[in-house]
């Protein structure tokens, strides 16, 4: 559905590459198809995102453990979820341009031939009939490449959960209803990956499976769905961009008893898109794992002398995915009052920000140098800072705005004879004259972990 935000990704694309955010893979080598790599500022972004996620979900709350599963299982894994049936995307092929699409997505396509049309509207369209593509990556494990060898990289994290689902729960002596969480890269061999990191074959997700007494299970799924959607507008998200996509009738997946997706307005044609999926999926992942594996993995309530197979509330969330809905939210060109050229802001929240600090000499005389140096390796001990002395300060400045850094603070004659610094907010471009020894509790107030 088109959107009234306007379209920022390929001056997002540009920027990205431009400024150390996001790479494209093995570009030396011309490129491998939606495959990104994550520069410098990138992995600080990803990283701050990924560490918000895991102290909300986790380090915060005292009825969810963390886990990180490997990405190879044991294929039978795969069979009791129902992946290796069912994990299938409906695929066309059109005949003459030999461009593949998906089925159910052909209204989100364009036509190669005719960018301005959807597949199978241009006049010369042959499309086939959809067959169904498995989207799991397969390989071999160890040296002879027989079937029985044959394993997949996980297309979710989420059963690697449950398959520790008594591991956790017994080690860690935790009682129902409580969680687990991981964060860890999927595969997924999609159909039409592309819009930038939106959907690409490898990518990471922020997963939690809270598992809960069968009956109580949509009143915890009603919590999640309202805590997910909180935490996404704490990362500074525009709330009006934010909405839920309830599944109903066909679009619910087979096991699924309630599913709401939250959506961004990522702009432009792409518009209103998943980031992020809650999901109520009853006790199917558990009762197949049980029935494939000829385990028990009932939890037994000791208290109340009764065992069962708890239901699963999900929250899988794609951090690249939320990734580019910070640059797309934050993106922003202003006009600059008293200069000709305008600026742009990456407006992340500072949190967020890959560089929390920019430190700046006014000029390279006078002991300025110095003095802002001696600042910068303070700060560097609790926050990523920046030292920067080339260009004149506007230039400066205008580095750090479309990079989203929220402080520059400038060493000037001043400083050098008071110890005061200006300290200059991005936003507001308000200036503050800070004590130089009060600028790490300065900083500390205003960047909240
Ligand atoms: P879609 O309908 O867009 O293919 P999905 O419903 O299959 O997504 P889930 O299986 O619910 O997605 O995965 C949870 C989250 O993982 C998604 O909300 C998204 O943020 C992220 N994700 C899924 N597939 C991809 C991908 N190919 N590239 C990047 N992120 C992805």
């Amino acid at each position: 559905m088109p959107s009234a935000h306007p379209d920022v990704m390929d001056k997002l694309v540009s920027l990205a590459k431009r400024r150390g955010f996001i790479f494209q893979s093995s570009e030396i080598y011309g490129g491998l198809g939606s495959v990104w790599d994550y520069g410098p500022l990138g992995v600080e972004l990803k990283r701050n995102l990924q560490e918000r996620w895991w102290h909300a979900m986790v380090r915060s709350r005292d009825d969810i453990e963390g886990l990180d599963s490997a990405i190879l299982m044991h294929p039978r894994v795969w069979e009791a979820s129902g992946h290796v049936g069912g994990f299938v995307d409906p695929l066309v092929d059109c005949k003459v341009c030999k461009g593949r699409f998906r089925a159910d997505k052909l209204q989100d396509a364009q036509c190669p031939r005719k960018p301005s049309r959807k597949p199978g509207e241009h006049g010369e369209c042959q499309l086939t009939e959809p067959r169904q593509f498995n989207l799991m990556f397969k390989t071999h494990m160890g040296a002879v490449e027989d079937t029985a060898a044959a394993i997949y990289l996980r297309p979710e994290t989420a059963q690697g959960s449950y398959v520790n689902f008594l591991n956790v729960q017994q080690g860690m002596r935790q009682k129902v209803p409580f969680g687990i969480a991981q964060i860890g890269k999927a595969f997924r061999n999609e159909i039409t990956p592309g819009n930038f990191i939106f959907r690409t074959r490898e990518f990471e997700q922020m997963e939690m499976q809270f598992f809960v007494e069968p009956g109580t299970d949509m009143e915890w799924f009603e919590k999640w769905k309202a805590w997910r959607m909180a935490w996404h507008q704490g990362l500074g998200l525009l709330p009006g961009r934010l909405t839920y996509h309830e599944h109903e009738g066909s679009e619910l997946a087979h096991y699924a008893r309630a599913a709401f997706d939250i959506e961004f307005d990522f702009g432009g044609t792409l518009g209103p898109q998943e980031i992020e999926g809650i999901h109520n999926r009853g006790d199917f992942d558990l009762g197949k794992h049980q029935e494939f594996s000829g385990k028990r993995l009932e939890y037994v309530d000791q208290g109340a002398n009764k065992r069962y197979l708890p239901y699963v509330i999900e929250t899988a969330c794609g951090p690249n995915r939320t990734l580019l809905a910070l640059l797309v939210n934050g993106y922003r060109e202003e006009a600059v009052q008293g200069e000709d050229e305008g600026r742009v802001v990456l407006g992340l929240s500072p949190a967020l920000a890959p560089i929390k600090a920019a430190i700046f000499p006014l000029t390279r005389k006078d002991g300025m140098p110095e003095m802002a140096e001696k600042i910068a390796a303070e700060l560097r001990g609790r926050f990523r800072v920046d030292y920067d002395l080339s260009g004149s300060i506007g230039k400066r400045y205008r580095r750090q705005d479309e990079v989203g850094t929220p402080y520059c603070i400038t060493v000037d004659p001043e400083s050098v004879g008071n110890g005061s610094v200006t300290v200059r907010d991005r936003d507001t471009l308000k200036q503050d004259r800070v004590d130089a020894t009060r600028l790490g509790a300065w900083l500390g107030e205003r960047l909240p972990a």
